[in-house]
């Protein structure tokens, strides 16, 4: 049967791939919706060559710049926040593919799944602050769940599915980011340029800054933390610089089970789209000669603290991981514009998780004003931490 999609970040890292399988598959899969943040040229190009009903367009900025580009067509426009609303809310759309990247993405993955729509789930960051809500929600309306960050699409493939009773353990795979072996001292010293070459993997720049981070890990945890309902004990973290090994989970017999592949997200989001079928490989042949030398290391807690403060706000939970999650966004824009430094990243979010005490979360709108008050308090924090510096 057809899968009839709103690709919710089109113009971004992920939402390019998908587009990739898209034009493999045109008799299963149909774009009927593609939204972006603020980049209208490559919306309104990805729009004439997938004939979608609808573009929505987060910024209302360049509304008529991008009229003008879909001028001979018949797709209908849309500009706003209300706008990707309006996408996954297509009466024929039946799968939603969540791209946009932090919190941005989280009321419209909210009205797909109160509108039963099939979620393959990219926007980690949604999950990360609105979990409880969040599962809640997909086990009320019997919504079907498939993970496209490359490590959770790797355990969902080892246990056939969500909510395999024999899970005992979670092995979450790591590349260690660029500076896995930086000596300490050095970190400080650690540019914007340096942070934004990955090794391995070609993404948009807040997840590569939050992969040189550790961040990316963090939340990487809790996001299988409420995927697979499993206690933060038994969830591990293993450096693999070589990104060949995606992840893996034990059995309660001891029995281990890896996924591998090539470090490109394809394969993840056509799994996603796919299943339960299985399609025509993405990708060349995955082939361990080739691999070789695959290693594997214990994460350097002390000199990555992203990495602990994710795991202390998710096994907090309330609002501590919505906290976490505005502080990161905060700190990462202020590093990639040069305001702050590598290292006053974590320091950052720490300062801006010690500013809240922990709450219940009892709505989405209650987490839009927790999350709005802590990116103000993260900001002021680097308003601060500048003036006393001059
Ligand atoms: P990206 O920055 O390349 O793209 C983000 C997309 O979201 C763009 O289409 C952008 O226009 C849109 N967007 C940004 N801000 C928006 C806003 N305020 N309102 C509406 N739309 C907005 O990011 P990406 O690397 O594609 O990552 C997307 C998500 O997928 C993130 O949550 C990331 O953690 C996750 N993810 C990415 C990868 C990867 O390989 N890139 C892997 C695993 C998970
Ligand atoms: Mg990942």
């Amino acid at each position: 049967m057809i899968k009839n999609i709103a690709l919710l970040g089109s113009t971004g890292s992920i939402g390019q791939n998908t587009l990739e399988i898209v034009r493999k598959y045109p008799n299963r899969l149909k774009i009927k919706a593609l939204t972006a943040g603020n980049n209208w040229q490559l919306l309104a190009q990805q729009a004439l060559e997938f004939n979608p009903e609808y573009v929505a367009l987060a910024s209302t900025k360049n509304e008529a710049d991008l009229k003008a580009a879909l001028a001979n067509t018949n797709i209908k426009i849309g500009t706003g926040e209300n706008a990707l609303i309006e996408a996954v809310s297509l009466n024929n759309v039946d799968t939603v593919l969540a791209a946009i990247v932090g919190f941005a993405g989280l009321k419209p993955v909210m009205e797909a799944i109160a509108l039963k729509r099939r979620i393959c789930l990219a926007n980690k960051e949604t999950l990360v602050v609105a979990g409880s809500i969040f599962m809640k929600a997909i086990k009320e309306n019997k919504v079907d769940l498939l993970p496209v960050d490359s490590e959770h699409s790797a355990i969902f493939q080892c246990l056939s599915g969500l909510n395999n009773p024999n899970l005992s353990k979670i092995i979450i795979t790591a590349s260690g980011g660029p500076f896995k072996d930086f000596p300490t001292e050095k970190l400080k010293d650690v540019t914007v340029e340096m942070a934004l070459k990955h090794p391995n993997w070609n993404m948009g720049g807040k997840i590569t800054i939050d992969s040189a981070t550790l961040m990316n890990k963090g939340l990487e945890v809790i996001e299988a933390h409420w995927l697979f309902g499993a206690d933060y004990e038994d969830i591990d973290i293993v450096i693999h610089p070589q990104s060949l090994i995606h992840s893996l989970i034990e059995y309660s017999d001891g029995s281990v089970i890896a996924q591998l592949g090539w470090p490109d997200m394809k394969l993840p989001i056509q799994c996603a789209l796919s299943w339960p079928e299985r399609w025509e490989p993405p990708l060349k042949a995955f082939n361990l000669l080739h691999a070789k030398n695959m290693t594997f290391f214990e994460p350097r807690f002390e000199d990555f603290p992203c990495l602990k403060l994710a795991i202390k706000a998710g096994k907090e939970g309330g609002i501590m991981p919505c906290v976490l999650n505005a502080a990161n966004e905060v700190a990462v824009e202020a590093f990639l514009n040069n305001i702050i430094t590598f290292i006053e990243i974590p320091q950052l979010i720490e300062t801006t998780l010690h500013g809240f005490n922990n709450a219940e979360v009892k709505s989405i709108d209650r987490l839009i004003e927790i999350d709005y008050k802590a990116r103000i308090f993260a900001k002021s924090m680097i308003k601060a931490e500048k003036k006393s510096a001059v």
